[in-house]
């Protein structure tokens, strides 16, 4: 199946709303060390386009309520560089948008903004996740993913040409990137985006590890800190006065600026109207 149900672990924290999952790759080259993907599906570092992806989704899509959502993509990065040669994320919103269902992007790739005409053509909106201004942690956090400006540059295109676009300011880690909430959340509004949802780093051993040899510095502050937490569907969980300290930053600094916020999988009450994902964009609502 290339349409399948988004159930991410059956987690009860999850409080994103029924949608499709399409992923046009199997794999992703952005390398995120914080990656949980990258913990099921063997070889995830070598992007690999699925075959007969659009002669399959045609056929499923039929099937598909129209204005049901799709989740584009939710295991890999549906806008990797192979993507300019092989526009299969295009091939993919094109037979979306032909049985009028809805999309939602998730991507850290600036080649997103290529389709910003086509997404603004149907019933589409766009998360791109920033997680830093720096490049430097960039690079080391996600060292194959667009730079931090270059995902700035494509969110202004996206809201110019008229998509929603919401941001993902996920995950947090304390000592890495914790102190760039205010400059993040006034950046990605100045860019255009109308909603900010937000998430904690929920380490998994790979990614722990993974980060600690990339952020020498901050190993034994993480280790530490991840030592009093509580474990979550094989995930382990920062202590929650953390957390909640983390969030309750985001969401002042979002509604600061006018933007409007929630969080993933952190155990907060969604608040009417605004979903957890940003997919209430679809609706063309301006949020709370
Ligand atoms: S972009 Fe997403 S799927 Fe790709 S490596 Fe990063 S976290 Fe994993």
């Amino acid at each position: 199946m290339i349409l399948r149900p988004f159930d991410p672990w059956k987690s009860e924290l999850c409080t994103c709303p029924p949608k499709l999952s399409l992923n046009p790759y199997t794999g992703c080259p952005h390398g995120c060390l914080y990656c949980y993907a990258s913990s099921y599906i063997p070889n995830f570092g070598v992007c690999r386009p699925k075959a007969d992806l659009h002669k399959r989704l045609a056929r499923e899509a039929i099937k598909v309520t129209p204005g049901s959502i799709v989740a584009m993509s939710n295991s890999s990065d549906p806008y990797p560089p192979k993507e300019e040669e092989l526009r299969l994320s295009r091939g993919c919103l094109r037979i979306l948008k032909y049985r009028k269902l809805s999309v939602q992007v998730v991507t850290k790739s600036h080649l997103v903004a290529q389709d910003a005409r086509l997404l603004a053509s149907m019933k589409a909106c766009v998360a791109i996740t920033i997680t830093t201004l720096d490049d430097s942690i960039s690079r080391r956090l996600e060292p194959g993913a667009s730079l931090p400006k270059e995902r700035i540059l494509a969110l202004t295109s996206l809201a110019e040409a008229g998509v929603p676009v919401s941001v993902r300011i996920d995950p947090i880690i304390p000592g890495i990137n914790d102190q760039e909430i205010e400059g993040l959340v006034a950046a990605v509004c100045r860019a255009g985006a109308r909603h900010i949802t937000s998430s904690t780093y929920k380490a998994r051993p790979g990614s722990l590890k993974r980060i600690i040899s990339a952020f020498p510095k901050e190993c034994a502050a993480l280790e530490r800190l991840f030592a009093g937490g509580h474990r979550v569907a094989g995930s382990s969980y920062l202590p929650f006065e953390i957390r909640e300290g983390l969030m309750n930053k985001v969401r002042e600094k979002a509604k600061l600026v006018g933007l409007t916020f929630s969080s993933c999988r952190e155990g907060s009450v969604p608040v009417p109207g605004i979903s957890c994902d940003g997919s209430h964009l679809l609706a063309g609502e301006k949020g709370l």
